[in-house]
Protein backbone atom coordinates (compact mmCIF):
# COMPACT_ATOMS: atom_id res chain seq x y z
CA UNK A 1 0.00 0.00 0.00
CA UNK A 2 1.29 3.62 -0.91
CA UNK A 3 1.18 6.03 2.06
CA UNK A 4 -0.10 8.66 2.68
CA UNK A 5 1.46 12.21 1.91
CA UNK A 6 1.58 14.53 4.50
CA UNK A 7 -0.39 18.10 4.65
CA UNK A 8 0.50 20.63 7.11
CA UNK A 9 -2.25 23.09 7.76
CA UNK A 10 -1.34 26.73 9.44
CA UNK A 11 -4.03 28.34 10.85
CA UNK A 12 -5.07 30.54 13.28
CA UNK A 13 -8.75 29.61 13.67
CA UNK A 14 -9.70 26.30 15.17
CA UNK A 15 -12.59 25.83 12.81
CA UNK A 16 -10.66 26.96 9.37
CA UNK A 17 -8.15 24.13 10.91
CA UNK A 18 -10.81 21.67 11.46
CA UNK A 19 -12.98 22.00 8.17
CA UNK A 20 -9.75 21.97 6.44
CA UNK A 21 -8.65 18.73 8.21
CA UNK A 22 -11.90 17.32 7.49
CA UNK A 23 -11.50 17.55 3.89
CA UNK A 24 -8.00 16.61 3.19
CA UNK A 25 -7.98 13.85 6.24
CA UNK A 26 -8.85 11.03 4.00
CA UNK A 27 -6.21 10.84 0.98
CA UNK A 28 -3.24 12.63 3.30
CA UNK A 29 -1.92 12.66 6.50
CA UNK A 30 -2.44 16.24 8.33
CA UNK A 31 -0.57 18.13 10.70
CA UNK A 32 -2.01 20.95 12.03
CA UNK A 33 0.02 24.34 13.53
CA UNK A 34 -1.63 27.50 15.12
CA UNK A 35 0.38 29.84 14.03
CA UNK A 36 3.71 30.51 11.57
CA UNK A 37 6.18 29.72 14.58
CA UNK A 38 4.63 26.48 15.34
CA UNK A 39 4.77 25.86 12.08
CA UNK A 40 8.40 26.28 11.47
CA UNK A 41 9.12 24.66 14.82
CA UNK A 42 7.39 21.11 13.89
CA UNK A 43 9.25 21.52 10.40
CA UNK A 44 12.56 21.86 11.70
CA UNK A 45 11.59 18.55 14.21
CA UNK A 46 10.11 16.26 11.83
CA UNK A 47 11.34 13.41 10.08
CA UNK A 48 8.57 13.12 7.80
CA UNK A 49 8.45 14.25 4.36
CA UNK A 50 6.18 17.16 4.16
CA UNK A 51 4.31 17.05 0.80
CA UNK A 52 2.33 20.82 1.04
CA UNK A 53 1.74 23.38 3.45
CA UNK A 54 -1.62 25.35 3.54
CA UNK A 55 -0.59 28.75 4.86
CA UNK A 56 -2.87 31.43 6.65
CA UNK A 57 -1.68 35.12 6.15
CA UNK A 58 -2.96 36.60 9.20
CA UNK A 59 -1.95 34.84 12.44
CA UNK A 60 -0.33 35.95 15.66
CA UNK A 61 3.06 35.20 17.13
CA UNK A 62 4.03 34.61 13.21
CA UNK A 63 2.24 35.69 10.60
CA UNK A 64 2.40 33.55 6.87
CA UNK A 65 4.28 36.43 5.40
CA UNK A 66 7.22 35.93 8.18
CA UNK A 67 7.43 32.40 8.10
CA UNK A 68 7.65 32.37 4.34
CA UNK A 69 10.73 34.30 4.70
CA UNK A 70 11.83 31.91 7.49
CA UNK A 71 11.66 29.15 5.19
CA UNK A 72 13.26 30.81 1.94
CA UNK A 73 16.38 31.09 3.73
CA UNK A 74 16.07 27.35 4.76
CA UNK A 75 17.73 25.26 1.88
CA UNK A 76 15.61 21.93 2.95
CA UNK A 77 12.12 23.56 3.94
CA UNK A 78 12.15 25.83 0.85
CA UNK A 79 11.40 23.12 -1.32
CA UNK A 80 8.15 22.42 0.12
CA UNK A 81 5.53 24.12 -2.11
CA UNK A 82 3.00 26.27 -0.09
CA UNK A 83 -0.59 27.32 -0.93
CA UNK A 84 -2.04 30.55 0.95
CA UNK A 85 -5.46 30.09 1.94
CA UNK A 86 -7.49 33.31 1.96
CA UNK A 87 -11.00 34.95 2.81
CA UNK A 88 -11.06 36.68 -0.63
CA UNK A 89 -9.21 37.87 -3.41
CA UNK A 90 -6.53 40.19 -2.09
CA UNK A 91 -4.09 41.33 -5.01
CA UNK A 92 -1.39 43.00 -2.92
CA UNK A 93 -1.19 40.20 -0.27
CA UNK A 94 -0.97 37.55 -3.54
CA UNK A 95 1.91 39.58 -4.79
CA UNK A 96 3.64 39.67 -1.93
CA UNK A 97 3.17 36.07 -0.96
CA UNK A 98 4.00 35.00 -4.68
CA UNK A 99 7.37 36.75 -4.62
CA UNK A 100 8.01 35.50 -1.34
CA UNK A 101 7.82 31.95 -2.93
CA UNK A 102 3.91 31.09 -2.20
CA UNK A 103 2.78 28.68 -5.42
CA UNK A 104 -0.56 29.20 -5.05
CA UNK A 105 -4.08 30.63 -3.71
CA UNK A 106 -7.06 28.72 -2.41
CA UNK A 107 -9.89 31.04 -1.25
CA UNK A 108 -12.95 30.64 1.04
CA UNK A 109 -14.97 29.11 1.11
CA UNK A 110 -13.31 26.08 1.03
CA UNK A 111 -15.53 23.36 -1.74
CA UNK A 112 -14.18 19.98 -0.88
CA UNK A 113 -13.65 17.93 -4.00
CA UNK A 114 -12.17 21.44 -5.89
CA UNK A 115 -9.81 21.14 -3.06
CA UNK A 116 -8.54 18.18 -3.32
CA UNK A 117 -8.23 18.38 -7.04
CA UNK A 118 -6.38 21.51 -6.84
CA UNK A 119 -4.04 19.84 -3.78
CA UNK A 120 -3.26 16.96 -5.81
CA UNK A 121 -2.25 19.05 -8.82
CA UNK A 122 0.07 21.50 -6.89
CA UNK A 123 1.81 18.11 -5.32
CA UNK A 124 2.09 16.64 -8.67
CA UNK A 125 3.26 19.67 -10.27
CA UNK A 126 5.91 20.59 -7.28
CA UNK A 127 7.63 17.00 -7.33
CA UNK A 128 8.06 16.62 -11.15
CA UNK A 129 9.84 20.60 -10.05
CA UNK A 130 11.26 19.85 -7.10
CA UNK A 131 12.49 16.29 -8.90
CA UNK A 132 14.37 18.94 -11.69
CA UNK A 133 15.19 21.06 -8.99
CA UNK A 134 17.23 18.53 -7.50
CA UNK A 135 18.90 17.84 -10.40
CA UNK A 136 19.55 20.77 -11.57
CA UNK A 137 20.81 22.69 -8.67
CA UNK A 138 22.99 22.00 -5.15
CA UNK A 139 20.38 21.67 -1.74
CA UNK A 140 23.24 23.16 0.22
CA UNK A 141 24.25 26.04 -1.70
CA UNK A 142 21.70 26.51 -4.62
CA UNK A 143 24.51 26.60 -7.22
CA UNK A 144 24.51 24.55 -10.15
CA UNK A 145 24.96 20.48 -9.81
CA UNK A 146 28.08 19.33 -12.17
CA UNK A 147 25.76 17.29 -14.33
CA UNK A 148 23.68 20.79 -14.82
CA UNK A 149 26.89 22.55 -14.95
CA UNK A 150 28.62 20.38 -17.16
CA UNK A 151 25.22 20.76 -19.70
CA UNK A 152 25.15 24.67 -19.81
CA UNK A 153 28.32 25.04 -20.30
CA UNK A 154 28.51 22.54 -23.43
CA UNK A 155 25.71 24.95 -24.50
CA UNK A 156 27.39 27.84 -24.52
CA UNK A 157 30.46 26.75 -26.36
CA UNK A 158 28.03 25.34 -28.51
CA UNK A 159 27.36 28.51 -29.23
CA UNK A 160 30.02 30.26 -28.93
CA UNK A 161 32.77 31.19 -31.32
CA UNK A 162 35.24 33.12 -28.93
CA UNK A 163 38.45 31.95 -27.32
CA UNK A 164 37.29 34.08 -24.38
CA UNK A 165 36.50 31.70 -21.53
CA UNK A 166 38.22 29.79 -18.70
CA UNK A 167 37.05 26.87 -16.71
CA UNK A 168 38.15 27.79 -12.80
CA UNK A 169 37.98 24.98 -9.85
CA UNK A 170 38.35 25.74 -6.88
CA UNK A 171 39.64 24.01 -3.09
CA UNK A 172 39.20 24.41 -0.23
CA UNK A 173 42.52 23.95 1.71
CA UNK A 174 41.90 21.18 4.20
CA UNK A 175 38.15 21.07 4.47
CA UNK A 176 37.94 17.84 5.93
CA UNK A 177 39.94 18.94 8.50
CA UNK A 178 37.60 21.88 9.24
CA UNK A 179 34.81 19.69 8.96
CA UNK A 180 36.20 17.28 11.56
CA UNK A 181 37.28 20.37 13.84
CA UNK A 182 34.10 22.16 14.09
CA UNK A 183 31.83 19.78 12.69
CA UNK A 184 29.58 19.14 9.55
CA UNK A 185 27.10 22.40 10.29
CA UNK A 186 30.00 25.03 10.13
CA UNK A 187 31.63 23.19 7.34
CA UNK A 188 28.38 23.60 5.72
CA UNK A 189 28.09 27.20 6.53
CA UNK A 190 31.27 27.66 5.10
CA UNK A 191 30.39 26.11 1.86
CA UNK A 192 27.16 28.32 1.79
CA UNK A 193 29.65 31.53 2.53
CA UNK A 194 32.37 30.40 -0.01
CA UNK A 195 29.08 30.32 -3.03
CA UNK A 196 27.77 33.62 -1.85
CA UNK A 197 31.24 35.02 -1.99
CA UNK A 198 31.87 33.71 -5.62
CA UNK A 199 28.05 34.33 -6.58
CA UNK A 200 28.76 38.18 -5.45
CA UNK A 201 32.25 38.54 -7.29
CA UNK A 202 31.28 37.02 -10.45
CA UNK A 203 29.56 38.80 -13.44
CA UNK A 204 26.56 38.15 -15.04
CA UNK A 205 28.53 35.63 -17.94
CA UNK A 206 29.93 33.23 -15.31
CA UNK A 207 27.83 30.16 -14.11
CA UNK A 208 28.71 28.28 -11.03
CA UNK A 209 28.29 24.90 -10.06
CA UNK A 210 29.35 22.58 -7.42
CA UNK A 211 31.40 19.46 -8.03
CA UNK A 212 32.11 18.16 -4.74
CA UNK A 213 32.23 18.46 -1.09
CA UNK A 214 34.33 21.76 -1.15
CA UNK A 215 35.05 22.08 -4.84
CA UNK A 216 33.22 24.34 -6.90
CA UNK A 217 33.27 25.35 -10.71
CA UNK A 218 33.39 28.57 -11.93
CA UNK A 219 32.97 29.18 -16.12
CA UNK A 220 34.09 32.78 -16.90
CA UNK A 221 35.85 34.98 -18.76
CA UNK A 222 39.55 35.89 -18.71
CA UNK A 223 39.23 38.50 -17.57
CA UNK A 224 37.74 37.35 -14.27
CA UNK A 225 40.82 35.41 -13.83
CA UNK A 226 42.71 38.87 -14.21
CA UNK A 227 40.68 40.06 -11.80
CA UNK A 228 40.36 37.82 -9.54
CA UNK A 229 44.38 37.34 -9.43
CA UNK A 230 45.13 41.22 -9.01
CA UNK A 231 42.67 40.95 -5.58
CA UNK A 232 46.28 39.91 -3.86
CA UNK A 233 45.08 38.46 -1.07
CA UNK A 234 41.37 38.36 -1.49
CA UNK A 235 41.33 34.52 0.37
CA UNK A 236 41.23 36.49 3.74
CA UNK A 237 38.23 38.34 2.74
CA UNK A 238 35.83 34.81 3.12
CA UNK A 239 36.91 33.77 6.41
CA UNK A 240 40.35 34.35 7.87
CA UNK A 241 42.50 30.88 7.98
CA UNK A 242 40.25 29.85 5.06
CA UNK A 243 42.84 29.33 1.86
CA UNK A 244 40.97 28.75 -1.29
CA UNK A 245 43.00 27.57 -4.22
CA UNK A 246 42.24 27.76 -7.89
CA UNK A 247 42.94 26.00 -10.99
CA UNK A 248 42.51 27.95 -14.41
CA UNK A 249 41.75 26.00 -17.81
CA UNK A 250 41.66 28.16 -20.78
CA UNK A 251 39.44 26.51 -23.29
CA UNK A 252 41.11 26.80 -26.58
CA UNK A 253 40.50 23.21 -27.53
CA UNK A 254 36.50 22.91 -27.92
CA UNK A 255 37.20 19.50 -28.72
CA UNK A 256 37.47 17.85 -25.57
CA UNK A 257 34.21 17.31 -23.49
CA UNK A 258 33.52 19.87 -20.55
CA UNK A 259 33.90 17.09 -18.53
CA UNK A 260 37.56 16.76 -19.06
CA UNK A 261 37.80 20.58 -18.36
CA UNK A 262 36.93 20.67 -15.63
CA UNK A 263 39.16 17.82 -14.54
CA UNK A 264 42.03 19.47 -15.81
CA UNK A 265 40.95 22.40 -13.82
CA UNK A 266 40.58 20.25 -10.40
CA UNK A 267 44.03 18.39 -11.05
CA UNK A 268 45.66 22.00 -11.32
CA UNK A 269 44.19 22.75 -8.46
CA UNK A 270 45.75 20.16 -6.65
CA UNK A 271 49.28 20.44 -7.22
CA UNK A 272 49.61 23.83 -5.61
CA UNK A 273 48.18 22.08 -2.25
CA UNK A 274 50.05 23.47 0.96
CA UNK A 275 52.07 25.70 -0.86
CA UNK A 276 52.58 29.23 0.94
CA UNK A 277 51.29 31.90 -1.39
CA UNK A 278 50.38 30.32 -4.59
CA UNK A 279 46.60 30.71 -4.92
CA UNK A 280 46.58 30.02 -8.37
CA UNK A 281 47.67 27.70 -11.04
CA UNK A 282 46.94 27.24 -14.84
CA UNK A 283 46.70 24.37 -16.68
CA UNK A 284 49.48 24.18 -19.57
CA UNK A 285 50.97 21.55 -21.74
CA UNK A 286 54.31 21.10 -19.51
CA UNK A 287 51.79 20.32 -16.12
CA UNK A 288 49.51 18.15 -18.74
CA UNK A 289 51.67 15.52 -18.95
CA UNK A 290 53.00 15.36 -15.55
CA UNK A 291 49.27 15.34 -14.67
CA UNK A 292 48.31 12.69 -16.67
CA UNK A 293 51.06 10.87 -15.76
CA UNK A 294 50.49 10.73 -11.78
CA UNK A 295 46.46 10.43 -12.63
CA UNK A 296 47.72 7.11 -14.15
CA UNK A 297 49.74 6.02 -11.16
CA UNK A 298 46.50 6.63 -9.16
CA UNK A 299 43.98 4.54 -11.57
CA UNK A 300 46.58 2.06 -11.47
CA UNK A 301 48.27 1.34 -8.40
CA UNK A 302 45.48 -0.92 -6.81
CA UNK A 303 45.93 -3.57 -10.00
CA UNK A 304 49.61 -3.08 -9.28
CA UNK A 305 48.98 -4.68 -6.03
CA UNK A 306 47.13 -7.18 -7.03
CA UNK A 307 48.92 -8.32 -10.44
CA UNK A 308 52.19 -8.07 -8.25
CA UNK A 309 53.69 -5.44 -10.72
CA UNK A 310 55.22 -4.08 -7.37
CA UNK A 311 58.82 -5.84 -7.23
CA UNK A 312 61.50 -5.79 -4.28
CA UNK A 313 64.74 -5.33 -5.33
CA UNK A 314 67.63 -5.74 -2.54
CA UNK A 315 70.71 -3.61 -2.08
CA UNK A 316 73.69 -5.46 -0.43
CA UNK A 317 75.23 -3.96 3.04
CA UNK A 318 79.35 -4.41 3.22
CA UNK A 319 81.26 -4.77 6.53
CA UNK A 320 83.99 -1.72 5.79
CA UNK A 321 86.75 -4.04 7.63
CA UNK A 322 86.39 -7.34 5.33
CA UNK A 323 84.05 -6.63 2.54
CA UNK A 324 81.75 -9.18 3.91
CA UNK A 325 77.46 -8.79 2.97
CA UNK A 326 76.01 -8.62 6.10
CA UNK A 327 72.48 -7.75 5.44
CA UNK A 328 70.60 -6.07 2.94
CA UNK A 329 67.79 -3.32 2.13
CA UNK A 330 64.92 -4.21 0.37
CA UNK A 331 63.77 -1.28 -2.31
CA UNK A 332 61.06 -1.52 -4.33
CA UNK A 333 60.60 -0.84 -8.40
CA UNK A 334 57.39 -1.10 -10.20
CA UNK A 335 57.03 -2.54 -13.21
CA UNK A 336 54.34 -0.50 -14.71
CA UNK A 337 52.34 -1.73 -18.21
CA UNK A 338 52.05 1.49 -19.35
CA UNK A 339 54.71 3.89 -17.88
CA UNK A 340 57.80 0.94 -17.74
CA UNK A 341 60.56 0.77 -14.81
CA UNK A 342 59.48 2.75 -12.17
CA UNK A 343 61.77 3.95 -9.38
CA UNK A 344 60.42 5.33 -5.50
CA UNK A 345 60.59 8.40 -6.52
CA UNK A 346 57.93 8.58 -9.27
CA UNK A 347 55.48 6.62 -6.94
CA UNK A 348 56.36 7.08 -3.32
CA UNK A 349 55.62 10.71 -3.14
CA UNK A 350 52.26 10.32 -4.56
CA UNK A 351 51.33 7.57 -2.60
CA UNK A 352 52.40 9.74 0.35
CA UNK A 353 50.10 12.02 -0.44
CA UNK A 354 46.89 9.72 -1.19
CA UNK A 355 47.18 7.49 1.39
CA UNK A 356 48.30 4.39 -0.71
CA UNK A 357 51.72 4.28 1.08
CA UNK A 358 50.34 1.99 3.75
CA UNK A 359 49.22 -0.56 1.35
CA UNK A 360 51.99 -0.71 -0.68
CA UNK A 361 54.19 -0.66 1.85
CA UNK A 362 52.44 -3.68 3.49
CA UNK A 363 52.66 -5.70 0.40
CA UNK A 364 56.03 -5.15 0.48
CA UNK A 365 56.96 -6.25 4.13
CA UNK A 366 54.98 -9.15 3.34
CA UNK A 367 57.11 -10.48 0.28
CA UNK A 368 60.51 -9.75 2.25
CA UNK A 369 59.11 -12.19 5.15
CA UNK A 370 57.45 -14.41 2.58
CA UNK A 371 61.12 -14.30 1.23
CA UNK A 372 62.84 -14.90 3.61
CA UNK A 373 60.89 -17.41 4.99
CA UNK A 374 61.44 -19.47 1.31
CA UNK A 375 65.26 -18.73 1.66
CA UNK A 376 65.09 -20.63 4.70
CA UNK A 377 63.14 -23.45 3.19
CA UNK A 378 65.90 -23.30 0.86
CA UNK A 379 68.20 -24.04 3.56
CA UNK A 380 70.24 -20.52 2.59
CA UNK A 381 72.21 -18.83 4.85
CA UNK A 382 69.85 -16.05 6.45
CA UNK A 383 70.84 -12.21 6.86
CA UNK A 384 68.48 -9.57 7.86
CA UNK A 385 66.57 -7.83 5.60
CA UNK A 386 65.59 -4.27 6.21
CA UNK A 387 62.37 -2.69 4.77
CA UNK A 388 61.67 1.20 4.60
CA UNK A 389 58.52 2.80 6.62
CA UNK A 390 56.63 5.78 6.33
CA UNK A 391 55.62 8.21 8.79
CA UNK A 392 52.14 8.03 8.17
CA UNK A 393 52.16 4.21 8.67
CA UNK A 394 53.18 4.70 12.40
CA UNK A 395 50.24 7.03 13.02
CA UNK A 396 48.41 4.00 11.23
CA UNK A 397 48.28 1.27 13.78
CA UNK A 398 50.60 -0.34 16.52
CA UNK A 399 54.06 -1.02 13.92
CA UNK A 400 55.06 -3.83 16.30
CA UNK A 401 52.62 -6.20 16.70
CA UNK A 402 51.86 -5.66 12.85
CA UNK A 403 55.57 -6.87 11.93
CA UNK A 404 55.10 -9.30 14.85
CA UNK A 405 52.01 -11.42 13.56
CA UNK A 406 53.76 -11.41 10.10
CA UNK A 407 56.63 -12.68 11.07
CA UNK A 408 55.09 -15.06 13.39
CA UNK A 409 52.78 -16.08 10.24
CA UNK A 410 55.62 -16.65 8.03
CA UNK A 411 57.29 -18.50 10.92
CA UNK A 412 60.94 -16.11 10.89
CA UNK A 413 62.79 -15.03 13.53
CA UNK A 414 62.40 -10.94 14.07
CA UNK A 415 66.42 -11.05 13.68
CA UNK A 416 66.50 -10.66 10.47
CA UNK A 417 63.48 -8.11 9.71
CA UNK A 418 64.92 -4.61 10.39
CA UNK A 419 63.15 -1.29 10.14
CA UNK A 420 64.39 1.61 8.18
CA UNK A 421 62.58 5.01 9.78
CA UNK A 422 63.65 8.31 8.20
CA UNK A 423 65.30 10.60 11.14
CA UNK A 424 62.59 13.70 9.37
CA UNK A 425 59.84 11.60 10.60
CA UNK A 426 61.21 12.53 14.17
CA UNK A 427 60.54 16.40 13.29
CA UNK A 428 56.90 17.00 13.51
CA UNK A 429 55.79 14.63 16.14
CA UNK A 430 57.97 13.14 18.48
CA UNK A 431 55.85 11.62 21.12
CA UNK A 432 53.87 9.88 18.74
CA UNK A 433 57.01 8.58 16.89
CA UNK A 434 59.13 7.31 20.24
CA UNK A 435 55.56 5.50 21.08
CA UNK A 436 56.12 4.00 17.77
CA UNK A 437 59.60 3.02 17.69
CA UNK A 438 58.83 1.52 21.65
CA UNK A 439 56.48 -0.65 19.86
CA UNK A 440 58.78 -2.13 17.33
CA UNK A 441 61.62 -2.50 19.96
CA UNK A 442 59.11 -4.44 22.66
CA UNK A 443 58.87 -6.46 19.25
CA UNK A 444 62.17 -6.98 19.47
CA UNK A 445 62.75 -5.85 15.75
CA UNK A 446 65.97 -3.89 15.09
CA UNK A 447 65.57 -0.12 13.88
CA UNK A 448 67.54 1.93 11.69
CA UNK A 449 67.67 5.55 11.39
CA UNK A 450 67.72 6.42 7.78
CA UNK A 451 69.04 9.30 5.87
CA UNK A 452 70.74 10.75 9.20
CA UNK A 453 72.42 14.14 8.55
CA UNK A 454 70.14 14.77 5.46
CA UNK A 455 67.85 16.98 7.31
CA UNK A 456 67.11 18.39 10.78
CA UNK A 457 68.78 15.49 12.90
CA UNK A 458 70.27 16.81 15.92
CA UNK A 459 72.58 13.87 17.55
CA UNK A 460 70.50 14.50 20.74
CA UNK A 461 67.43 12.98 19.60
CA UNK A 462 69.78 9.45 18.89
CA UNK A 463 69.85 9.73 23.04
CA UNK A 464 65.72 9.67 23.27
CA UNK A 465 65.05 6.96 20.71
CA UNK A 466 66.11 3.74 20.98
CA UNK A 467 67.97 2.91 17.61
CA UNK A 468 70.30 0.21 17.06
CA UNK A 469 71.79 1.50 14.17
CA UNK A 470 72.38 4.78 12.44
CA UNK A 471 72.08 5.25 8.51
CA UNK A 472 74.48 8.16 7.24
CA UNK A 473 72.95 9.81 4.58
CA UNK A 474 74.61 10.05 0.97
CA UNK A 475 74.59 14.05 1.08
CA UNK A 476 76.45 13.61 3.74
CA UNK A 477 78.83 10.67 3.01
CA UNK A 478 79.13 13.22 0.31
CA UNK A 479 80.14 16.45 1.53
CA UNK A 480 81.99 15.11 4.57
CA UNK A 481 84.46 13.06 2.58
CA UNK A 482 85.47 15.88 0.39
CA UNK A 483 86.47 18.07 3.29
CA UNK A 484 90.30 17.71 5.24
CA UNK A 485 90.38 14.86 7.89
CA UNK A 486 90.48 17.58 10.30
CA UNK A 487 87.81 19.88 8.71
CA UNK A 488 84.75 17.25 8.95
CA UNK A 489 83.15 16.00 12.06
CA UNK A 490 82.70 12.45 10.29
CA UNK A 491 84.50 10.99 12.83
CA UNK A 492 83.17 12.40 15.45
CA UNK A 493 79.73 11.44 14.55
CA UNK A 494 80.51 7.97 14.51
CA UNK A 495 82.43 8.19 17.24
CA UNK A 496 79.34 9.54 19.31
CA UNK A 497 77.21 6.77 16.99
CA UNK A 498 79.48 4.46 18.85
CA UNK A 499 79.25 5.58 22.00
CA UNK A 500 75.90 5.41 21.99
CA UNK A 501 76.10 1.91 20.96
CA UNK A 502 74.72 2.09 17.55
CA UNK A 503 76.18 0.45 14.49
CA UNK A 504 76.84 3.09 11.19
CA UNK A 505 76.26 2.40 8.20
CA UNK A 506 77.15 4.71 5.29
CA UNK A 507 74.84 5.13 2.71
CA UNK A 508 75.56 5.93 -1.05
CA UNK A 509 78.97 5.44 -1.15
CA UNK A 510 80.14 5.41 -4.58
CA UNK A 511 83.98 6.13 -4.87
CA UNK A 512 87.14 4.29 -3.24
CA UNK A 513 88.45 7.49 -1.71
CA UNK A 514 84.81 7.51 0.23
CA UNK A 515 85.48 4.02 1.42
CA UNK A 516 89.12 4.70 2.65
CA UNK A 517 88.14 7.61 4.84
CA UNK A 518 85.24 5.36 6.00
CA UNK A 519 87.61 2.85 7.44
CA UNK A 520 90.04 5.45 8.92
CA UNK A 521 87.05 7.33 10.99
CA UNK A 522 85.65 3.50 12.41
CA UNK A 523 82.57 3.23 10.20
CA UNK A 524 80.99 -0.23 10.35
CA UNK A 525 79.16 -0.75 7.02
CA UNK A 526 78.70 0.71 3.84
CA UNK A 527 75.69 0.71 1.15
CA UNK A 528 76.39 2.06 -2.45
CA UNK A 529 76.42 2.06 -6.00
CA UNK A 530 80.52 1.47 -5.20
CA UNK A 531 79.94 -2.10 -4.10
CA UNK A 532 76.41 -2.67 -5.67
CA UNK A 533 73.06 -1.73 -6.87
CA UNK A 534 69.66 -2.26 -5.59
CA UNK A 535 69.66 -5.58 -7.95
CA UNK A 536 66.61 -8.33 -8.07
CA UNK A 537 66.38 -11.11 -5.88
CA UNK A 538 67.64 -13.46 -7.84
CA UNK A 539 70.37 -11.35 -8.92
CA UNK A 540 71.19 -10.89 -5.47
CA UNK A 541 71.73 -14.34 -4.33
CA UNK A 542 74.34 -14.88 -7.00
CA UNK A 543 76.28 -11.61 -5.40
CA UNK A 544 75.91 -13.16 -2.23
CA UNK A 545 77.16 -16.78 -3.90
CA UNK A 546 80.20 -15.08 -4.80
CA UNK A 547 81.25 -12.79 -1.66
P1 LIG B 1 66.56 5.26 0.94
O1 LIG B 1 65.85 4.45 1.94
O2 LIG B 1 67.50 6.29 1.44
O3 LIG B 1 67.23 4.26 -0.05
C1 LIG B 1 68.46 4.46 -0.62
C2 LIG B 1 68.33 5.01 -2.00
O4 LIG B 1 69.61 5.39 -2.47
C3 LIG B 1 67.84 3.98 -3.00
O5 LIG B 1 67.11 4.67 -3.98
C4 LIG B 1 69.11 3.46 -3.61
O6 LIG B 1 68.93 2.94 -4.90
C5 LIG B 1 69.93 4.72 -3.66
N1 LIG B 1 71.36 4.44 -3.66
C6 LIG B 1 72.01 3.47 -3.00
N2 LIG B 1 73.33 3.56 -3.20
C7 LIG B 1 73.53 4.62 -4.02
C8 LIG B 1 74.69 5.25 -4.59
O7 LIG B 1 75.82 4.84 -4.39
N3 LIG B 1 74.48 6.31 -5.37
C9 LIG B 1 73.25 6.80 -5.61
N4 LIG B 1 73.11 7.87 -6.40
N5 LIG B 1 72.12 6.26 -5.09
C10 LIG B 1 72.28 5.17 -4.29
P2 LIG B 1 65.71 4.17 -4.43
O8 LIG B 1 65.67 2.70 -4.48
O9 LIG B 1 65.37 4.95 -5.63
O10 LIG B 1 64.79 4.61 -3.22
C11 LIG B 1 64.59 5.94 -2.95
C12 LIG B 1 63.86 6.09 -1.67
O11 LIG B 1 62.54 5.58 -1.79
C13 LIG B 1 64.46 5.31 -0.52
O12 LIG B 1 65.49 6.03 0.00
C14 LIG B 1 63.28 5.20 0.40
O13 LIG B 1 63.14 6.38 1.16
C15 LIG B 1 62.13 5.10 -0.55
N6 LIG B 1 61.71 3.71 -0.66
C16 LIG B 1 62.20 2.72 -1.41
N7 LIG B 1 61.50 1.58 -1.22
C17 LIG B 1 60.55 1.87 -0.31
C18 LIG B 1 59.50 1.11 0.30
O14 LIG B 1 59.31 -0.08 0.07
N8 LIG B 1 58.72 1.78 1.20
C19 LIG B 1 58.91 3.09 1.50
N9 LIG B 1 58.11 3.66 2.37
N10 LIG B 1 59.87 3.81 0.94
C20 LIG B 1 60.70 3.21 0.05
CA1 LIG C 1 66.09 3.28 3.56
CA1 LIG D 1 68.53 6.49 3.18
Amino acid sequence: MLSKKNVLIVEDSLIDREMLSEILSNTYNVFQAEDGQCALNFLRETKDNISIILLDINMPVMDGYAFLREIKNDSRLSMIPVVITTESNDIDSEIEAFSLGAIDFITKPYNPVIILKHIENFIKFSETNSFIRKYQYDQLTGVYTKEHFYNKVSEILRHSQEEKYVLIATNIENFKLFNDTFGRIEGDKLLVEVSKYFKKHLGNNSILGRFSADRFLCFTTREFVDELRSFGNYNTQIRENVIIRYGVYNIIDKSISVEQMCDRALLVADTIKGQYDTYFAIYDDVLRSTLHRNKLINDTMEEGILKKQFKVYLQPKYSIKDGKIIGCEALVRWEHPILGFLTPGDFIPLFEENGFIFKMNNYVWDEVCSLIASWKNKGIKLLPISVNISRSDCLRCNLGELFRSLVDRYGIDSKYFHVEITENVYVNNPDHIIKSLEEIKNNSFKIEMDDFGSGYSSLNMLSQISVDVLKLDMSFISNETKKTEEESILSDVINMAHRLRLKVVAEGVEEEYQVNRLKNCGCDFAQGYYYAKPMPVEDFLNVLNNN
